[in-house]
């Protein structure tokens, strides 16, 4: 007689949204509108750069829609200490929203220190380099720009907006880098709707998260191309606005509640590689996404089709091209190390991955992807020389 068996309990499925999405050309003009539903001290947190490009948009809608306008200068990184002392600007003005408008630096930090205040926060992205606007979560690094943790929210940005005109005016390398970013997100979506791992929404992928990876990838094998050649003009056409929304909201979904798998795990072992510094968030990823691939021991043709599509995006698919080589076995082994760690969405694959398997996949992808490349008389990679 066997012993009697408590069955497991139902999977709980999860998904996280933000309170609402704003998309489109000239969109920055309603952002005091949104912002007065939200509160009635808001802080606009960008650096010098963004600021000159958009403040006097982002003034001239806040101070129409009633509400007195205090703008924070953001530096550097998203660390502990930017989210510190955030937190005191905040506590200083007794303001109720904090509005990041930037890059993903800006608004993780806004993120990070809005929750840490208590108070709501909202996500004005100038660029669609990365999907982190959409999530509730935020990406602390060290002083060094190395990758330290992921800080999870209760709750979404309760406003993102995006201006498309704005995204459009910036260098197009930044929008490729986010194809990188969203195209991973189906990647390891996949992966872990096979595995049925835990997502960052906290259980199981819903068939929507799932859904809404698998439309960011189609959109963007659709109008990735011709988007990158419009915005090399600044122009917002609709396949601008379908990978602006694929970039950020689609892959904001869908990476958060669908799930993260090898392809970030690796971009988070390249961040403890110097020669790797530089480098977007989204074109680490990619990388990582090839591995991904290699890992599972994908179809030799859909590696291929990946590796051709992305050359095309101008994404690095080869060490060379984040500043490595074959040969730099002791980095290979530190970043393997690094992306294999407890805890790291590596162990979302629905296999075991040992650090082992992820230097030979990584040294591996090098020669292919070059041959790849050469057979479709594409590119050789160019070496990535870090900043110093
Ligand atoms: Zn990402």
């Amino acid at each position: 007689m066997s012993e009697p068996t408590t069955p497991p309990a139902p999977r709980v499925r999860s998904l996280l949204s933000p309170g609402r999405y704003v998309q489109g050309p000239g969109a920055l003009a309603r952002l005091g509108g949104h912002l007065a539903d939200l509160g009635s001290t808001p802080v606009l947190v960008a650096d010098d750069v963004v600021w000159g490009l958009v403040g006097h948009d982002v003034t001239a809608s806040v101070r129409g829609a009633g509400l007195p306008v205090h703008r924070d200068v953001f530096r550097g990184l998203a660390t502990a200490a930017t989210v510190d002392r955030l937190v005191g600007v905040v506590r200083e003005l007794g303001a109720d929203v904090l509005v990041g408008v930037g890059g993903g630096s800006t608004i993780d930090s806004v993120k990070a220190a809005g929750h840490s205040a208590g108070i709501r926060w909202a996500s004005v992205p100038t660029v669609a380099s990365t999907d982190a606007p959409t999530s509730a979560l935020a990406v602390v690094y060290t002083a060094e720009g190395a990758f330290e943790e992921y800080r999870f929210f209760p709750r979404n940005p309760d406003l993102v907006l995006v201006d498309t005109q704005v995204v459009a005016n910036a260098p197009a390398a930044l929008l490729a880098a986010g194809v990188g970013d969203a195209l991973a997100t189906w990647l390891e979506a996949r992966a872990t709707a096979a595995s049925g791992a835990t997502t960052m929404a906290g259980g199981a992928p819903t068939l929507a998260g799932t859904a809404l990876a698998r439309l960011s990838w189609d959109v963007l094998w659709d109008n990735a191309l011709p988007a990158l050649d419009a915005v090399r003009d600044h122009l917002v056409t609709p396949a601008v606005e379908k990978v602006v929304e694929a970039n950020t909201l689609l892959s904001g979904l869908g990476f958060e509640s669908g799930g993260l798998a090898a392809a970030h795990a690796v971009h988070n072992g390249l961040t403890a590689a110097p020669q790797a510094h530089g480098l977007a968030h989204g074109q680490k990823v990619n990388l990582g996404s090839v591995t991904q691939l290699v890992l599972e021991g994908a179809p030799t043709s859909e590696i291929r089709d990946f590796v051709e599509f992305t050359t095309r995006v101008g994404l690095p698919n080869t060490l060379t091209e984040v500043g490595l080589a074959v040969d730099d076995v002791d980095v290979l082994r530190a970043v393997a190390q690094a992306a294999t760690v407890p805890g790291e969405t590596i162990h979302s694959m629905p296999f075991p991955v040992r650090a082992d398997d992820v230097v030979a996949a990584l040294r591996s992808v090098e020669r292919f992807s070059t041959r790849v490349r050469a057979e479709a008389g594409l590119p050789a990679p160019v070496r990535h020389v870090a900043p110093h």
